[in-house]
């Protein structure tokens, strides 16, 4: 080493250091790129399994990173959970999908993912609602996606929150259901109008060899007991989604009817009402 003290760190990890640097670096680039518009939305159609008629689109973000290209919300998101950007970004992605859900007919709705961060901000109710009143969407038209994550301290305010969003007027969802460490008894207490079930059953589960199918059907089967929709994710092949229509999973998301997709395609295609 040429001297003692913070240059001898970086000559004996150079990796390391590197790589602590590049997650500083990525941070305050993430407070830039929503000031300067390098975040946008896409959006994900949602179709009924039997019609196949467009029912709604999942809001989905994307960070498209001057040098780096895109990064995926996989890796992003964490990190603005992290540093306290959550709440920012995501009454963005809000605000945003709201602004195009209003051009769309009103029989298509739009689904927004809710972070567990964000659902422990008192202000989300309010937020929520102002957002709703600004872009004149109806509160029925809007669907919030949390997950099970939610549920892992089971504290009373989780609750108090749920009753708030529902006494808005939207829908609730439950997403990535049967990937988390829950216990299914908060399903006994809370009003989801939908469950939406992981691309990690769905994939692969018209396999004759895989147990997927019963998972499925499991599935479909307590959410109908409990009145509430199923859609499947992540349906990429004509086997798939025969198989979650004849599992009689209420909704499909995946590939086969579309990728999440720029503003002006959605609204196209919600205007057209069925994919051919
Ligand atoms: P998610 O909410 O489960 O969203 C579904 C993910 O599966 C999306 O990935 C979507 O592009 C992908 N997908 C949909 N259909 C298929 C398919 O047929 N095959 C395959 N292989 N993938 C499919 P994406 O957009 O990369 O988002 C990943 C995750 O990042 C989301 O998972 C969600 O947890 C999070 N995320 C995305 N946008 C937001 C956001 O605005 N707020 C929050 N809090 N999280 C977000
Ligand atoms: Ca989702
Ligand atoms: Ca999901
Ligand atoms: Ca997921």
């Amino acid at each position: 080493a040429k001297a003692a003290g913070k240059g001898c760190f970086r000559f004996f990890e150079p990796e390391m250091h590197e790589a602590a640097r590049e997650r500083q670096r990525l941070e305050s680039d993430l407070r830039v790129a929503l000031e300067k518009e390098q975040l946008r939305v896409v959006f994900q159609p949602s179709v009924d399994a039997s019609s196949e008629a467009v029912t709604g689109f999942e809001a989905l973000v994307r960070w498209d990173h001057p040098e780096h290209g895109p990064i995926s919300p996989v890796q992003f998101i964490p990190l603005a959970e992290e540093i306290g950007l959550i709440n920012e970004i995501g009454e963005w992605v809000l605000r945003t999908a709201c602004e195009e859900a209003v051009k769309w007919p009103s029989s298509v709705n739009v689904a927004v993912n809710l972070s567990p961060v964000q659902f422990k901000a008192h202000a989300l109710p309010s937020i929520v609602r102002a957002v709703l009143s600004d872009t004149g969407l109806s509160a029925k038209r809007l669907e919030l996606e949390i997950t099970e994550g939610v549920f892992l301290n089971n504290d009373e305010h989780v609750h108090e929150m749920i009753g708030s969003l529902k006494a808005i007027g939207l829908k609730l969802a439950l997403d990535d259901f049967g990937t988390g460490y829950s216990s299914l008894s908060y399903l006994q207490r809370v009003p989801f109008d939908k469950i939406k079930i992981d691309r990690s059953f769905v994939q692969g589960a018209s396999d004759p060899e895989s147990r997927n199918a019963s998972l499925i059907r499991a599935m479909v089967g307590l959410a109908s007991d409990l009145k509430m929709q199923t859609t499947a994710e992540g349906v990429e092949t004509q086997d798939e989604l025969t198989l979650v229509r004849n599992l009689g999973c209420s909704l499909v998301q995946g590939y086969i009817f579309g990728k999440p997709m720029p503003a002006e395609d959605a609204l196209a295609l919600a205007s057209e009402g069925a994919i051919i």
